[in-house]
């Protein structure tokens, strides 16, 4: 746990004056606050998708973020994973993301899993989850975090960027449509950047969507990417969201079907 209570290196700054231009927005009243700072968000995976959102939900105020990911620094990492610099290579990417995020706002309360999500862990790591952000690179976890949204744990904003190309979409909990009636088996359904290759401001880009889907969730605002996708495609600039039926017969969500 680190970041709780401010360093006297650091000048004092209140959470309320961080968050003006958010409370300045028509539809955010101060009372909304409380709802950020009472937030627990879980991040799944710490790499590019992760350092694009977990910042700015650290910026807005959200209480407390669970950080999930085993892996380590690499070289080939620094190319789009923007917390992480040639100093952390090595280190675990929980802990090195930690310290920028406390830097970033010391009041933010941080946990660290340096573990990877399976089905076995997944209900105790996500329990008390607000939100859960994806931040995956392989589909057979994401099959993982798609079945415990089914089961009711909390919305999970999944989000995927590959070659040139994102997605998002947020599967609500209890989970209907969910991932599955979009793709089938989400790990029949997935390559991986360290294959296709990806640009790196890509992930940025899904990953800033993802934290704004995560926050419009937590203050109640806005209209949710439920039921629908979100997709963007760099290389032409091109973007457009598409209605993502629930699927008669989902091996995942269909037995919660309507009859
Ligand atoms: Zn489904």
């Amino acid at each position: 746990m680190k970041g709780v209570g401010g360093d006297p290196g650091f000048p004092v700054v209140r959470d309320v004056d961080r968050v003006r231009r958010l409370l300045a927005l028509p539809d955010v009243r101060p009372a909304m606050l409380d709802k950020l700072a009472g937030a627990t968000v879980a991040m799944v995976g710490m790499g590019g998708l992760g350092c694009g959102s977990a910042p700015y939900l650290a910026a807005a105020g959200v209480g407390r973020l669970v950080l999930i990911d085993p892996g380590r620094v690499a070289a080939t990492d620094l190319g789009r994973q923007i917390l992480y610099g040639a100093a952390d290579l090595g280190g675990l990417k929980v802990d090195v993301a930690a310290g920028r995020l406390a830097q970033q706002r010391p009041t933010l309360s941080i946990v660290r899993h340096p573990v990877a999500l399976t089905a076995d862990n997944a209900a105790a790591l996500l329990q008390g989850a607000d939100v859960v952000v994806d931040g995956l690179d392989d589909g057979s976890t994401r099959d993982v975090l798609n079945a415990w949204a089914v089961g009711g744990g909390a919305p999970v904003v999944f989000g995927g960027a590959l070659g040139y190309e994102g997605q998002v979409t947020v599967v609500p909990p209890g989970g209907r449509p969910c991932l599955a009636c979009l793709f089938g088996s989400v790990a029949d359904a997935s390559a991986e950047c360290s294959v296709e290759g990806v640009l790196g401001p890509l992930v940025g880009v899904v990953g800033s969507l993802q934290a704004g889907e995560a926050l419009k969730w937590i203050l109640g605002v806005g209209h949710a990417l439920m039921g629908r996708l979100w997709l963007v495609d760099l290389f032409t600039g091109a973007m457009r969201v598409v209605a993502i039926p629930a699927r008669r017969g989902c091996p995942v969500c269909g037995a919660a079907e309507a009859l």
